[in-house]
């Protein structure tokens, strides 16, 4: 009997599937290759996949697919299901919502959830000031209305955003987001009045932070001007730039420069958000307060949902009816967003985070010691990459990062790659995952390696 008929029925998600890597076909089996097959016709070609696999079930450490295949899953959803898929809180949450009512429009008739989810932004994003919040359905609308907001607040108009730097999708983040391929290539003409300026990277930089400020600000003054610049938006470490970590001293420096010239400063901290990091925020890495902060991706459990929550006398610069959308805040998402919020709070998600980057940095930092092509480990929490290079000259290496990841999904286990150069493998595992899953998922990682 073929693994495929024993599959009688869907596995149910959450904690309850069996935690283990199973190969019971190649990957894709046959029921994915018919997903990926029937996704080719139906799909604008536009829409990648990283794993060709048809998923059917997700939880713990692990995503199963319809031939019966479990997969470690070292992604998260690009770090959406940090407390872990189908989290049986969300799903309580969601469920007794759902079933309440499925929509009213904030903006028509509001209701508890919403208030809660910005109260609760309110009070676990960085610094003691008076905070407002805004519900949105996307990372990408997010950074919309950041922007939106600071123009509104300073009267200024110019927006600087940084190398590597990565925003989203839409116009307006299109411009924001430094690489062309695949993100804006053929996709413009971009939003005018975005700007450009020099990170911190150090492994690539060599430059000390308060060095790096420097020449981020004398390009900022030079090129923009400060009386032109409403708002300088920045992750506090970049996720599809390649977990871009930047020199200690970098960006309280940019924080400081924006307070004395009239500038907002914005972390984008979609990717960095919720417990990600080893901090409830990037932001607590570095110690920097920032004037907003655009969140979404992990912040309620899978279900879309994206927020920009700021000081209240910039958060309020927007007339009445400026800001908003027919979903922002859907009450299904909010409901998630509560319980996902609860569980980063109080289910020691942080502690958890932090255990996760030693055990992550120990088993790469070892591969590094032993193999010249992993030139660097690097990240917080538990975001981690490592960055691949010809030993030879320091150059990226591409080829090896992407033959490296095609075999850990081949052998199950999920990992994504990013960086400007398409040379790095980050680590963004669920914080459900067990150590022996990620042990095993690093082994593969270094068997992939060794064979490439
Ligand atoms: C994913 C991401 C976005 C865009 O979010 P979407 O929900 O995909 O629109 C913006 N900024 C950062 C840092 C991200 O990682």
């Amino acid at each position: 009997m073929s693994a495929v008929d024993t599959l009688t029925e869907t596995p149910l998600g959450g904690p309850t599937l069996p935690q283990e890597r199973r190969l019971v076909t190649s990957i894709p089996g046959p029921r994915s290759q018919e997903l990926i097959e029937r996704k080719a016709a139906a799909v604008a070609a536009g829409v990648g996949h990283t794993a060709p696999v048809h998923a059917v079930a997700a939880g713990g450490g692990v995503i199963v697919d319809a031939d019966g295949n479990s997969l470690i899953d070292l992604g998260s959803g690009i770090a959406v299901t940090t407390i872990g898929n189908a989290h049986p809180k969300v799903v309580e949450a969601v469920q007794a919502q759902v079933a309440q009512f499925t929509h009213t429009c904030f903006m028509i008739a509001p209701y508890d959830s919403y208030v809660s989810v910005a109260e609760a932004l309110n009070r676990v994003t960085p610094g003691d000031h008076d905070k407002k919040s805004a519900l949105f359905n996307s990372g990408a609308e997010a950074v919309e209305n950041a922007v939106k907001i600071a123009r509104k607040h300073t009267g200024k108009q110019a927006v600087v955003a940084f190398d590597h730097g990565y925003h989203g999708r839409t116009n307006l983040t299109m411009a924001l987001t430094a690489k062309s391929m695949p993100y804006k290539s053929g996709f413009g003409p971009f939003a005018s009045e975005v700007y450009r300026a020099p990170l911190s990277y150090p492994f690539r930089d060599g430059l000390s932070g308060a060095d790096a400020a420097k020449r981020a600000i004398s390009i900022i003054e030079k090129q923009v001007g400060a009386d032109n610049l409403a708002a300088v938006i920045i992750e506090p470490i970049q996720g599809e730039g390649g977990f871009i970590v930047p020199a200690d001293g970098f960006l309280p420096a940019l924080v400081d420069w924006c307070r004395a010239n009239d500038v907002v400063f914005i972390a984008d901290e979609i990717q960095t958000g919720f417990a990600r990091t080893g901090e409830m925020f990037a932001s607590d890495v570095f110690g920097i307060v920032p004037d907003l902060i655009t969140t979404a991706k992990g912040i309620a459990g899978g279900m879309p949902l994206a927020a920009v929550t700021g000081r209240a006398e910039i958060m309020d610069a927007s007339h009445a009816g400026g800001l908003g959308g027919t979903y922002g805040g859907n009450p299904v998402a909010c409901a998630a967003a509560l319980a996902a919020i609860d569980v980063f709070e109080n289910d020691g998600m942080i502690e958890r985070a932090r255990q996760i980057g030693a055990l992550l940095k120990e088993r790469l930092g070892a591969l590094q010691a032993a193999d010249p092509r992993v030139g660097d480990v690097r990240g917080h929490g538990a975001m981690i990459a490592a960055e691949f290079v010809d030993p030879a000259t320091g150059e990226p290496d591409a080829a090896l990062t992407a033959a490296v990841a095609k075999a850990c999904i081949a052998q199950g286990v999920i990992v994504l790659t990013c960086g400007t150069y398409g040379n790095v493998i980050r680590f963004l595992p669920p914080l459900s995952i067990g150590d022996d899953l990620l042990h095993e998922g690093i082994d593969v990682v270094a068997a992939a390696l060794a064979a490439a």
